[in-house]
């Protein structure tokens, strides 16, 4: 019998309960999952950094941590954790983060805002959109998410560049890497989103000098992590033109203060940390068979790096 405790807020073990212990059948495990197993007795965490497993010491007998949340950042620094932490790479929640990226990408390439709030009774036909082949676009941050917006976006006809931290060889996205890459990355790119964990290498990647590398008028989309942004520098940047419209999902501080400048500038558009989540059927699966792989001492999926802090 493995002991699987659920650490998480109270309300997750309604949506997570059935379809863990669906996919632990499934996986033919032998699970006894509880939101109150003994700490010495632990097998397994599923975890959320919002729940209340603080202090991982007393977990004695733990073999690993398995987060419900794809961001780690609040965890990674962690000093009791000593057991191997898994961050969640969940196909759910990964169509979810292409699709928000690509309605909001199409939102702002379209100008869509130019007919959905102006419709007066003129008929302006002057105009078309452009192609998506004519927009590059870049994406910061080429794991899980960010190549699979890419491929999305790609298929669209967007030329996609992706910057990340090691080489890498993608199809269908132009790849660049590290300090070296970072301006050819940024440089006349249209559309920017942004999809890196927050650690001290990527807090304010966005600021004055590289908002200025973007193609006048640029969108910033960030589904990312809010420290990502110097948000005086992006404020600047669009009270003077050289960035159009930033549209944020994440913040330094959330939620957003009802006061914060973002709210009511109007090239900012404010989603409350809705771009994607983690969804209980496919995440299930994705935690059983790490459970399984650990039952056959086979090497953990989706391991942190604790070092990197991602
Ligand atoms: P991954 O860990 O799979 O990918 C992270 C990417 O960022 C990798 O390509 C990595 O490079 C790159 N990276 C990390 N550090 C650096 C650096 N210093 N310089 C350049 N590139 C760097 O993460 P996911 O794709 O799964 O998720 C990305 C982030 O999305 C999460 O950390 C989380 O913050 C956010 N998120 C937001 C959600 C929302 O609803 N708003 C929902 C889920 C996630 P390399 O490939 O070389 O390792």
């Amino acid at each position: 019998m493995i002991n699987v405790l659920f650490s998480a807020q109270p309300q997750n073990w309604a949506d997570y309960e059935t379809p863990l212990r669906t996919a632990f059948a499934d996986a033919g495990l032998d699970v006894n999952l509880s939101q109150d197993h003994p700490p010495e007795t632990v097998d397994y965490i599923v975890f959320a950094p919002n729940g209340p497993v603080t202090d991982f010491r007393p977990f004695t007998t733990t073999k690993a941590v398995m987060s419900l949340w794809a961001g780690v950042e609040t965890v990674v620094d962690n000093a009791t954790l000593t057991q191997p932490l898994a961050r969640m790479v969940d196909d759910g929640l990964t169509r979810g983060m292409v699709e928000w990226v690509t309605g909001h990408s199409l939102r702002h390439h379209l100008g869509m805002d130019t007919h959905i709030h102006g419709q007066d009774g003129a008929w302006r036909n002057s105009s078309y959109p452009p192609l998506a082949s004519d927009r590059p676009v870049t994406i910061m941050g080429l794991g899980a998410l960010g190549q699979a917006c890419g491929q999305m976006l790609h298929l669209l006809g967007f030329p996609v560049t992706g910057w990340s931290r090691s080489p890498k060889s993608v199809q269908n996205i132009h790849c660049l890497h590290g300090d070296d890459g970072l301006a050819a990355a940024l440089r006349d790119a249209q559309i920017v989103i942004l999809l890196l964990p927050q650690t001290p290498e990527t807090e304010n990647l966005l600021n004055a000098e590289t908002l200025g590398l973007l193609a006048r008028g640029a969108f910033v989309i960030n589904p990312g992590r809010g420290p990502l942004i110097d948000d005086a520098a992006l404020l600047a940047a669009l009270d003077s033109g050289q960035v159009q419209h930033a549209t944020l999902d994440v913040f330094r501080t959330e939620p957003l203060p009802k006061d914060h400048a973002y709210w009511a500038h109007p090239h900012v558009t404010v989603t409350p940390h809705i771009a994607s989540t983690t969804r209980p059927e496919t995440a299930a699966r994705v935690i059983a068979k790490n459970i399984v792989r650990g039952e056959q001492g086979q090497p953990f999926l989706h391991l942190v790096d604790r070092k990197l802090g991602y």
